[in-house]
């Protein structure tokens, strides 16, 4: 294996992220809309929980894979009957552990797409092949099992399936799901379930695939503090694994990781106690922003189902880079291209700023999109 110094690439979504706060520190008036992280507080509950952990001087190590009591409370409050539950850095860790433990070189990894940005990295990282699997654009992108399983071959070895979708905001149904696992079944592979959105789901509830017993032998289901309880810089994720596995991924992240942070853990501990209830707010963004985006001409607007993202095809006007590129320079409103997601000819739109930024931000995207793309521009669209 060729040494990773030339080959590996930052992550696309924190690199554009960074610009547009340079951008703005240099005095630009610019609307962010590329993170993928909630901008509310946390809960007070969990502030509270830190300044006390730290007063009395809980700063040494934690176990590897976190503290009995809180591996617990995480156990209890997620429902995971089954499994060991490991605690570490955030869902990223958890994520790189799992593919590191499973695959190797000569190895082959299905990633449903769109997908996360960093999941091609990790399998990458493992030395592995990521093989993207395009979701059909008429059924919000979401894979069907039948597309996952022409891609089988005997060297797949995992499939990456994150639900509530980022970035498209999609969720996947319980026939979606049923499906799935019936070819991981079928082909004996393992699913790593990624579902750090799943209190960001709009109508109903969210099917986790912890709920299909006969899945839970293959199963890795990650999570994570970050988004449902506003608390990404503090870098706490938890997932639960059979026990096997849970031994090797603990192993991988005693000595990349070391253990998680142990102010976080008393924070979440905390926190589970609490609702940690951000969905209304995004709810109301959601709905508010759509309204405002639906004025624009040519700009097909679907609510997403879940996550906080919309996925907004613009490849009737320009290819996705140049379109966020362009927007950011004339309009400064920052976006992330669908390339950045394996998906070009898209833009993901984060709505995580206030509902008077969103407005904003749909002006200026109507004003740009007018400007540079409409017949009256002489530019044909
Ligand atoms: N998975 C997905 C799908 C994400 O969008 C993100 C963060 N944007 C992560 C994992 C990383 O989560 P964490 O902050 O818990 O590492």
């Amino acid at each position: 294996m060729k040494s990773l110094f030339r080959q590996i690439q930052p992550s696309v979504t924190m690199a554009l992220d960074a610009q547009a706060r340079a951008i703005a520190a240099a005095g630009k008036d610019i609307i962010n809309l590329t993170a993928g992280q909630v901008d509310l507080p946390m809960p007070q509950a969990g502030k509270e929980a830190i300044l006390k952990a730290l007063a009395a001087d809980r700063t040494g190590y934690v176990p590897a894979v976190g503290s009995p009591e809180v591996k617990a409370a995480i156990r209890a409050h997620m429902g995971w009957t089954e499994g060991e539950v490991l605690i570490s850095a955030g869902a990223k860790p958890l994520l790189n552990a799992a593919v590191a433990c499973l695959c190797g070189p000569g190895d082959e990894v299905l990633l449903p797409a769109p997908c996360y940005t960093s999941y091609p990295e990790m399998v990458c990282l493992a030395g592995a092949e990521p093989i993207i699997v395009l979701g059909d654009p008429e059924h919000d992108f979401i894979v069907s099992g039948e597309s996952l399983e022409q891609h089988v071959t005997d060297r797949t070895k995992a499939i990456i399936l994150n639900n509530p979708v980022n970035p498209t905001g999609a969720v996947f149904s319980l026939d979606d799901l049923e499906e799935i696992g019936r070819v991981c079944r079928k082909h004996d592979l393992y699913l790593i379930a990624d579902e750090v959105y799943s209190s960001f789901v709009y109508e109903g509830e969210l099917v986790s695939l912890y709920d299909f017993p006969d899945l839970r032998d293959r199963l890795i289901l990650v999570n994570s503090a970050s988004k449902t309880y506003a608390m990404a810089g503090l870098r706490l994720g938890y997932c639960v694994a059979p026990a096997p596995m849970a031994r090797a991924m603990g192993a991988y992240l005693s000595h990349a990781v070391g253990c998680p942070c142990s102010l976080s853990e008393q924070a979440a501990l905390a926190v589970l106690q609490t609702d940690g209830d951000y969905i209304e707010i995004f709810h109301q963004r959601r709905d508010s922003l759509c309204q405002a985006l639906s004025s624009i001409e040519g700009l097909t607007v679907k609510k997403n189902a879940g996550a906080f993202y919309l996925w907004l095809s613009v490849a009737k006007w320009d290819d996705d880079v140049s379109f966020c590129r362009k927007l950011l320079d004339q309009q400064g409103v920052a976006l992330t291209p669908g390339s950045a997601f394996c998906c070009p000819g898209y833009i993901r739109l984060a709505y995580t700023k206030d509902i008077s930024l969103l407005l904003e931000a749909a002006e200026r995207i109507k004003r740009f999109i007018e400007r540079n793309y409409s017949s009256a521009s002489g530019v044909s669209s």
